[in-house]
């Protein structure tokens, strides 16, 4: 279902007008993590000015560690809910648990599976039975064979709309997060019709390096790009160094205007 030979033209998923896929680039800005419905807000303000069509923003969030923030969870929906009805941006928010699909579809426009579940059949099988368009993201061990029999399992169950979004692989490098396979873009753009995103924000894991990164995803030829901004980064309760203030993202967007009318 995923693959050229099913469908030659490229698919553009459709969030209640927002498009990604095909001639669009589509810039999901917000923080890592809802922390509060202030921080969360003014994050959205943000991302609007810089010219986000979708609100990126973490509820239930998987921690490495289990003494880490962990989310607000149904609180942090809410919140995300109200600031799509205040700036009309579309949400983009992280699933972990078979259990909560139907929970957090009731609030989001996008389900997030994040890299750690990329894997996680239950969880893909769930989001599979909604009609809610799904972003999957590439385990950073993943092959693209294995991501996209990941995105195999969401459309058997009857759910096309899956975007990919590539956002590093665990590499030998140290001076990064991780190491973004950008090879990935053109490489999938072969083999499947779906929406190919980027992350430039967990793959880099340092802000400093996210405007380059950005803007090679795009001259690469990405639909969109997902990416973690922060009213406070300094203060932020999670992924606060690899987080743009505001007014860097506005400007790595304007930067990126020559970039996009010459791909
Ligand atoms: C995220 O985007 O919020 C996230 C946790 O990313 P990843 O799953 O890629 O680590
Ligand atoms: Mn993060």
């Amino acid at each position: 279902l995923s693959g050229k030979e099913f469908k030659p033209e490229p698919t553009v998923v459709d969030i209640d007008g927002v498009k990604v896929g095909g001639d669009n680039f589509t810039f999901m800005a917000g923080p890592c993590s809802v922390e509060s419905k202030e921080q969360l807000f003014e994050a959205a303000k943000a991302a609007k000015a810089g010219g986000a069509k979708m609100l990126r923003g973490g509820a239930f969030k998987p921690r490495t560690s289990p003494y880490s923030f962990q989310g607000l969870k149904e609180k942090g929906l809410k919140y995300l809910a109200e600031a799509r009805e205040e700036t009309g941006l579309k949400v983009v928010t992280e699933v972990m648990d078979p259990r909560e699909v139907e929970l957090v579809a009731k609030y989001a426009d996008v389900l997030q599976i994040g890299a750690r579940n990329m894997q996680n059949y239950p969880l893909l099988r769930e989001v599979g039975k909604t009609d809610t368009p799904v972003l999957l993201k590439r385990a950073m061990t993943g092959t693209y064979r294995e991501f996209l029999l990941a995105a195999e399992y969401i459309m058997a169950g009857g759910n096309y709309d899956v975007m990919l979004c590539i956002r590093g692989i665990r590499t030998f490098v140290q001076d990064t997060r991780y190491t973004l396979d950008l090879s990935a873009v053109p490489v999938l753009r072969e083999l499947t019709h779906l929406p190919i995103v980027v992350d430039p924000s967990h793959s880099t894991g340092s802000w400093k390096y996210v405007p380059s990164i950005s803007k090679a995803a795009l001259a690469a030829g990405a639909d969109g790009l997902l990416c973690e901004i922060h009213p406070d980064p300094k203060n932020a309760l999670s992924d606060g160094p690899q987080s743009l203030k505001p007014e860097n993202f506005k400007e790595m967007v304007e930067e990126m205007k020559p970039i996009a009318e010459a791909v």
